[in-house]
């Protein structure tokens, strides 16, 4: 069995979608970045990638490469997951956490699932969970949104 770990933070800002786990969430302000800057995605594709060796998701999806402007980082879990199978691992489980201070976000914790579950890893193998950080730091202040996440793996 292998275990991975991965992280993620990106910017709040005005005048962008705030996507989270594929979902366009309602927000005056939203994350920015090269692609979508969905940070629960890229936190699972690190930790799909960690359990696997290889490295992180800046060496397969580089922002300076123009193909991962804007993508949708589900496509990029989607294609994270699909090399994952390829090199003969199944997904046992996915955890992870969320961490921003607005707004409330278990109204969509099932369409996240569902979103990711589309990707090819099971909906009941996904564990979704979000918090504040009690107002504290930089994501206390609202100035971003980190999410971590955990993975095994398991030899097909
Ligand atoms: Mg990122």
């Amino acid at each position: 069995m292998r275990i991975g770990i991965g992280y993620d933070s990106h910017r709040l800002v005005a005048g962008r979608k705030l996507i989270l786990g594929g979902v366009d969430i309602p927000s005056d302000k939203g994350l920015i970045g090269h692609s979508d800057a969905d940070v629960l995605c890229h936190a699972i594709i690190d930790a799909l990638l960690g359990a696997q060796g290889l490295g992180d998701i800046g060496n397969h999806f580089p922002d300076s490469d123009p193909r991962w402007k804007d993508a949708s980082s589900i496509e990029l879990l989607r294609e994270t997951v699909s090399r994952a199978q390829q090199n003969g691992f199944s997904i046992s489980w996915v955890d992870s956490v969320l961490i921003l201070e607005k707004p409330r976000i278990a109204p969509y914790i099932k369409s996240m699932k569902e979103n990711i579950s589309n990707t090819g890893i099971p909906a009941e193998r996904i564990s979704i969970k979000a918090k504040t950080n009690e107002g504290m730091g930089c994501i206390g202040r609202g100035e971003g949104v980190a999410a971590y996440a955990v993975c095994t793996l398991r030899s097909t």
